[in-house]
């Protein structure tokens, strides 16, 4: 068989010499042992927390090693693609201050561009045609109906499905046939000639996993379709190579074509990169572990994230705790570092699934929030609000001093403790909503209508704006007495059936009348933000 001859009709035409692309994409002038590494994302509009996880440790390991991390979009299925996808996963991951070097529209360095799949189909369409030159690949003319004949019988004799060995009809085909095939203008695309042998294991040493046994590919896998386009792994292949990518740090799912992807990188005279498979994100359902999915779980999608409102470093700070086993003993002591200043190791990723608790994230939270200012807790919250706000929470922001003295207080910036009530953005606007309007009651008065009644209107009568916290406590104290509930809580607690109740209730009436609520904080500071006017205001409303 004239192998040439074969690859000009296939794919006729100049090719540039093969030497060519090495020149133009020539190894990175980069320092000893810095990496590059990428995301890869096919732009399908959905990126989820599993390509954050990859990400983050993608951009650790780049960064950290003084390397590179690119961003590449992989568009070779059209019947895929969504509108704007490249745009919302690099707005996703920029929120969570994943920071690209070079890539689609990133703006740095384009010498190992185009970076969108598509737009590189000359490459691939002159090393396919090399491949067919030199008889590692040749055309199938196999038509879809065949194919699925071809996996329904191979799934009824319970036989590896795929187009290999005996099953690979086209990989001999007579010179003649092929050319007949040809002449008649019957499609085909261009497979592989795989050389594997499916008896024989090879050991592979993962960045992650260690060293795992994997099995030859005897797979002749498609590598460019009928309309010229290659499939991810071929196109994977080339640009890894190209694009001078060190290590292709990725999800496990991928773990499953590693043997195909050796082949090619070897059918393709490239050196290999180094791979790392990082675990999947997994969830605790009941009694058993399940991987995170698309359909049950909407903390999979990261634009959860950013309508909740997280802030972004916590979950940053979650993921890499999640991602090396270390990072939260060096966190602990060093609470203030820039997660950054940790050294991260891919050999101290998880090797089996990890297990995703938001519980855990909204620990994690909570305790990031708690270090910002309320200058800073005010700019956060203005960003989600004007993103994801009501109007009514927008609207918020306008008295600036106002909200200020809000988060003081809910954030105890100015006291000795911390307070740590707020989780996220939307929880924390709902948190203080009651600053902003009056709020339907969440929590429900412990006494019947007339007790309140008494209580209400006996504080109403002492009240006074002026009053120090000391005087306005004091005061809550003699409407308890007054009114036959304990000014004392020592009092209450030795004889509790002595009093209808203790000043602690009388506190608790009257912070549910101004706030909805059985927990706040301090009530006197929450009076005197809100003003003479509306606290009144508010408790005579709750008489009526
Ligand atoms: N395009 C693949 C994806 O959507 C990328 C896989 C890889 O990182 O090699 O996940």
């Amino acid at each position: 068989m004239d192998h040439r001859k074969l690859a000009e009709r296939l794919l006729p035409g100049e090719y540039p010499d093969l030497s060519f692309y090495e020149e133009k994409y020539p190894p990175r002038a980069l320092p000893k042992g810095a990496e590059v590494t990428r995301l890869a994302p096919s732009p399908t509009g959905f990126i989820h927390l599993g390509n954050l996880f990859v990400a983050i440790a993608n951009e650790r390991i780049a960064h950290q090693s003084g390397g590179i991390l690119y961003l590449r979009i992989e568009d070779t299925d059209l019947k895929r693609k969504v509108e704007g996808a490249v745009e919302a996963v690099k707005n996703a991951l920029r929120y969570f201050d994943v920071k690209f070097d070079e890539g689609a529209e990133i703006g740095g360095d384009d010498t190992y561009g185009p970076w969108y799949q598509r737009s590189r189909a000359e490459i691939y369409r002159a090393f396919a045609k090399h491949l067919v030159a030199i008889g590692r690949a040749y055309p199938c003319f196999c038509t879809e109906e065949e194919l699925s004949a071809l996996r329904e019988k191979q799934t009824a004799n319970k036989e590896i499905t795929g187009y290999y060995g005996k099953y690979a009809k086209c990989r001999d085909l007579p010179e003649e046939e092929i050319y007949r095939n040809l002449d008649a203008g019957k499609p085909f695309v261009i497979r592989l000639r795989s050389l594997g042998d499916p008896e024989k294991k090879i050991r592979f040493q993962d960045e992650i996993k260690g060293e795992i046994t994997v099995t030859e590919n005897d797979q002749d896998v498609v590598i460019l379709k009928s309309d010229g386009i290659p499939t991810y792994h071929f196109a994977h292949a080339i640009d890894d190579h190209f694009m001078r990518t060190t290590l292709v740090l990725r999800g496990e799912e991928w773990l499953a074509s590693l043997p195909i992807h050796l082949e090619l990188f070897d059918a393709l005279g490239f050196s290999r990169p180094r791979y790392g498979h990082n675990c999947s994100l997994m969830k605790q359902d009941g009694e058993t572990r399940r991987k995170l999915s698309k359909r049950k779980d909407p903390e999979l999608s990261l634009e959860f994230y950013r309508k909740e409102g997280y802030y972004a470093r916590a979950v940053k700070v979650y993921m890499l705790t999640l991602l090396n086993s270390n990072f939260e003993e060096w966190y602990l002591k060093n609470p203030d570092a820039p997660p950054e200043n940790f050294k991260f190791s891919a050999n101290k990723m998880s090797k089996s699934g990890t297990l995703f608790d938001l519980d855990k994230l909204n620990d994690i939270s909570k305790n990031e929030l708690s270090k910002l200012s309320a200058a800073e807790m005010f700019d956060f919250l203005q960003s989600w609000a004007a993103e994801y706000g009501s109007e009514e929470e927008k609207s918020r922001f306008a008295d600036r001093e106002y909200f200020l003295k809000v988060l003081d207080l809910c954030m105890g910036t100015s006291g000795k403790k911390r307070r740590k009530d707020f989780v996220t953005a939307s929880q924390a606007m709902r948190a203080i909503a009651y600053f902003f309007k009056r709020v339907p009651r969440e929590d429900e008065p412990r006494f019947d209508e007339q007790t309140r009644r008494e209580v209400f209107e006996a504080f109403l009568r002492s009240y006074c704006f002026a009053d120090d916290a000391q005087v306005w406590f004091s005061k809550v104290k003699e409407v308890a007495g007054s009114l036959g509930f304990a000014a004392e809580m020592k009092d209450y607690k030795a004889n509790p059936d002595a009093y209808r109740g203790s000043v602690s209730d009388v506190a608790e009436l009257l912070r549910i009348a101004v706030t909805g609520r059985a927990n706040t904080p301090d009530l006197y500071t929450i009076m005197q933000i809100l003003g003479e006017e509306e606290t009144r205001a508010r408790i005579e409303g709750a008489l009526s």
